[in-house]
C-alpha cells in the first residue's frame, strides 16, 4: 500500500469528464482518480504484454510511465504488439509507444528509455517509480527486475504468455513469493516461441489492473496466486504459491 500523504495534484474539469465512468467505480471518486494522476510506473518491455499495459495504463490516467525497451519494430512483432503500426517499422518500439500513449491521454507524461534492462540500468529505472510492470519475454531479465525490486521493496506485476496460455502474479517484496521462489532455476535463453496477440491483450489487461488496484488501493491483489489463462479450453484458474525459505533473493528481505 502505497503511502500517499496529501496528494497535491488536483483533477481539471477535463479530467473530471475523461475519467467519469471509472470514477463510478466502487471506491474509486475523486481521491483514487487522483492517486492515478499522481502515479509513477515503470514497464519494462513494450512488446505484446506492454503494448496493452502501456495504453490501458495511460488511457486509466496514470501520470508518469517510464517505458523501458531496447528493440526495433519489426514486421513479425505486429501480430501481437498493438502499440507498433505498420508505419512504425524500423522505429525504436519506445519511441513508437511514447508517441501513440501520448496521442491518447496527452496528460500522461512518457519517459522512453531506449535501454536493456541490464541489473545496473535498473538501478536507476526503478528508483523513482511506485511500481514495476513486468512485460518481459526472459526469465533472465525478469529475474534482473525481481533481484531490483526485493532489494527496494518495490511490488512489480509478472505476467507471462505462451502460445494461448498466460500466468499472472502480483510480488510484493515481504507479503509473498518472489518470482525466484517460484522458479529457483534458471532456464535456458527462451528462443522463439508461439503467441497469440489476444492472449497478450487478456494478460495485458490483467497486469494493468492490478496495477490500478495497487495504486488505488481498490480491491485485493492476487499475492501469493498465480493466475493461469488457458485461452484453448477458455477457463481461469489459481494456484496457491509459497514463499521459499530458502530463496537466494528474497530469504533476508
Ligand atoms: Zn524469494
Amino acid at each position: 500500500m502505497i503511502n500517499w500523504g496529501s496528494i497535491v495534484v488536483e483533477l481539471t474539469e477535463q479530467e473530471r469528464i475523461r475519467y467519469d465512468r471509472q470514477m463510478l467505480l466502487r471506491g474509486w471518486g475523486e481521491e483514487a482518480q487522483r492517486k492515478v494522476k499522481a502515479a509513477r510506473v515503470a514497464i519494462a518491455g513494450v512488446g505484446g504484454l506492454g503494448s496493452p499495459v502501456a495504453l490501458y495504463l495511460a488511457a486509466a490516467g496514470v501520470g508518469f510511465m517510464r517505458v523501458i525497451d531496447h528493440d526495433i519494430v519489426n514486421l513479425s512483432n505486429l501480430n501481437r504488439q498493438i502499440a507498433h503500426w505498420g508505419t512504425d517499422l524500423g522505429r525504436p518500439k519506445v519511441e513508437s509507444a511514447a508517441m501513440k500513449l501520448t496521442q491518447l491521454n496527452p496528460e500522461v507524461k512518457v519517459d522512453a528509455v531506449n535501454e536493456a534492462i541490464t541489473l545496473d540500468a535498473a538501478k536507476d529505472l526503478f528508483k523513482d517509480v511506485h511500481i514495476v510492470l513486468d512485460c518481459l519475454d526472459s526469465l533472465g531479465a525478469r529475474m534482473i527486475v525481481n533481484g531490483e525490486c526485493v532489494r527496494r521493496g518495490m511490488p512489480f506485476i509478472y505476467t507471462a504468455v505462451y502460445g494461448m496460455e498466460g500466468y499472472m502474479t502480483s510480488i510484493v517484496p515481504g507479503k509473498g513469493p518472489c518470482l525466484r521462489c517460484i522458479y529457483p532455476h534458471d532456464s535456458p535463453a527462451s528462443s522463439k516461441f508461439p503467441v497469440l496477440g489476444a492472449t497478450a491483450g487478456v494478460m495485458g489487461c490483467l497486469e494493468a489492473t492490478e496495477a490500478l488496484k495497487y495504486l488505488t488501493g481498490i480491491g485485493s491483489l492476487a499475492i501469493g496466486r498465480l493466475v493461469i489463462y488457458d485461452g484453448e479450453r477458455m477457463q481461469f484458474e489459481s494456484v496457491a504459491l509459497k514463499r521459499s525459505p530458502t530463496c537466494s533473493v528474497c530469504r533476508f528481505a
